[in-house]
Parts: C-alpha cells; structure tokens; sequence
C-alpha cells in the first residue's frame, strides 16, 4: 500500500507508491501506443478496465458498450480507497497510509475524440462526470481534496493517448492549494472582498491579458504567467465550487474549453499540456476541525488552469521555484486571441 510522508523542513507531503514504481530499468519512457488496437479505454474494451463508477450512457447495462462518457478506478492507483486515515509520527517524520481515491474519467468512447474536437455537448457530459464523481467523494470525511486533472501528450505525462482526465482524492489538503485559500482568505479579511472578483474586475478593465469572455466565463492570461501561453479560466460570477454550476454555466464552459484547446492546436501546433480544475476543497468538517475554512464560500473562487508543456522545467526552476517565462503574458494573450499564429 501507498504512503504520504511530509518533509519537515519545506512542510510538503508526497506520496510514496512503492508498487507504482517497481524497478530503475521500469522508469525507461515507454513507446506510446497512437492506435486504438488494444487500448483498454475504448467502447468495447469495457472488460480491459475496472468495473465503471460512474457513466453517461443511452439505457445500456454498466460496462458494456453504449455509453458516452465513463468513469473507472485507475488500475494502478496513486492511492487505495479502502482504509482508515491514520497518522503517525516517528521524531521529525510524519506519516499517513495512503487513502484516497484515483479514477479515470474516459472522455469519449472514440479513440479519436479529443476534447478540442468535440461537439459542446460531449464537453458537457464530461464536466457533468467531473462533478457528479467530485460530489460523491466528497461524502466521504476522509477526502480532504479532490484534484481533476487532464494530461494530455507524453510530454504532459500522459501514458494513454485515449481522451482521458483523471481524479485524485487525497487525505490531506496540498500546499500549493492551502497556500491559495490562505492568500484568499487573508485579502477577505482585510478588505471583505473575493481577491479573485477583485482580479477579475481590474484585468476586465485594461484587457491586454484578456483572451476570451463570454456571458459567464473570461480565460486570462496571468499577470505573472510561470509558463508561455498558460491560461486561467474563471467564472464570472463568484463561486468557490465548481459543482454549484447551473447548467447555462456548463455549456458556457464548454465553450471557453473549446475555444483555447481550439486556440492551442492551430495557433501552437497541438502542444501537450496538463489542465487543473481549481475547486474548493471538501468543507464536510471533520473532527477536531470546527471552523475549517469558514469564510470559504465568500473568498475562495475556483478557476481552471491550463499549462502548455513549451519550455522544460529545469535546475534553475527546481532549486529557486522561480520560473523563466520567454513570451509575456499580453503577448501571448494577443496570439490566442488571434488567428495570427
Ligand atoms: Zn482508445
Ligand atoms: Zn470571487
């Protein structure tokens, strides 16, 4: 079974899959399969995967061909489901088993089908397994945080090339999410206002880093972008979960979605990118935790990141967390906006 370890010194906790990793001739980059023979994701394969948690299908009995979007346990899981949360310690060493959750959401039946290509609908549908299964979890005390995330391209880490997102739902809420709800919580306290409407509205107002907009969602270029062409999605009305979309707002998502994955294929040449759904963590209080997070609906607010994998993360990057960005963020949001690529 997994474990989290937290570093004492940088107070970051990382999951040790000892049984993910297997040997040092395993890490060798495995030959990408382009073609559908044999992918275990497809309509038909149903048998290749573990029983489906979730599905969108027309009538059909679960795993068997018929559906539209379909949800599975990851076969090698980051983290189990089964377990109590239980945390120890040895001197400086904190540990917890590694309980959580990890699901693949298959995005369309079709080899082929990617997110960029498809009708609005099938976007639809996935956003809706993206919430139905975040809602689900978060039933459960255990799961602290739930992260959605979409690789796509080897470079991005994907290992199938079948349209696929995956779901972690992890024991503990990470840094780099707990240090966002603390800087949205601290601008709250201040001043009583969401910083995030507060950003919204100053980049509406001078739209040199503004992409797109529509009735209901904007897709920024960040102010202080760590990577070329990245881009944040924020709905325009406040809202600190992403489950609480009514279904104008979905459709209106699937088509910011459609028009910058559009945008990166022929202004970018298909680059590969990982994608990030920025929601609230699991409010459920647990024990212990009475006020967890308790201004959270009025100062957090969720956003989508999307990150074209353009420049290497390296050294420099590694050991500073400083990031060396070579096309500024209102150029890059003049090129997406744009068809001059
Ligand atoms: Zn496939
Ligand atoms: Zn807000």
């Amino acid at each position: 079974m997994s474990e989290l370890r937290k570093d004492p010194i940088v107070d970051r906790w990382v999951i040790i899959a000892a049984e993910r990793g297997q040997r040092p001739s395993d890490f060798k980059p495995a030959p990408q399969p382009t073609s559908p023979v044999g992918c275990p994701l497809c309509e038909g394969n149903e048998d290749k995967t573990p029983p489906e948690v979730f599905a969108i299908r027309d009538g059909t009995p679960p795993n068997t061909p018929g559906w539209r979007v379909r949800v599975v346990p990851n076969k090698f899981p980051a983290l189990a489901i089964e377990g109590e949360v239980m945390r120890s310690g040895i001197g400086l060493f904190d540990h917890m088993n590694g309980v959580g959750a990890h699901e693949v959401i298959i995005e369309a039946p079709d080899h082929n089908a990617d997110i960029a290509d498809v009708p609005l609908e099938q976007i639809v549908d996935i956003l809706t397994a993206f919430e139905q299964r975040t809602c689900d979890l978060r039933r459960d005390k255990r799961f602290r945080h739930i992260m959605i995330f979409r690789n796509y391209g080897a470079a991005a880490g994907a290992s199938l090339t079948h349209p696929h997102s995956q779901l972690i739902a992890l024991p503990i809420v990470p840094k780099i999410v707990r240090d966002k709800l603390q800087s949205a919580r601290n601008h709250y306290r201040q001043k009583e206002r969401c910083i995030f409407c507060d950003l919204i509205e100053q980049e509406l107002a001078l739209p040199d880093r503004l992409i797109y907009q529509n009735d209901q969602f904007i897709i920024l270029s960040p102010y202080a972008a760590r990577f070329p062409f990245s881009v944040t999605i924020y709905p325009l009305q406040h809202s600190y979960d992403f489950t609480l979309m009514s279904d104008e707002q979905c459709l209106l998502l699937a088509d910011a979605l459609h028009f910058i994955l559009t945008k990166y294929k022929t202004v970018l040449g298909d680059p590969a990118y990982n994608m990030m759904v920025q929601t609230s963590p699991n409010i459920l209080p647990r024990p212990g935790h009475a006020d967890y997070w308790s201004s959270i609906k009025y100062d957090y607010h969720w956003h989508i990141e999307i990150m074209p994998r353009l420049t290497k993360v390296a050294g420099f990057e590694w050991g500073t967390g400083f990031y060396i960005n070579p096309v500024s963020p209102e150029d890059a949001a003049e090129y997406l906006r744009n068809d001059n690529g």
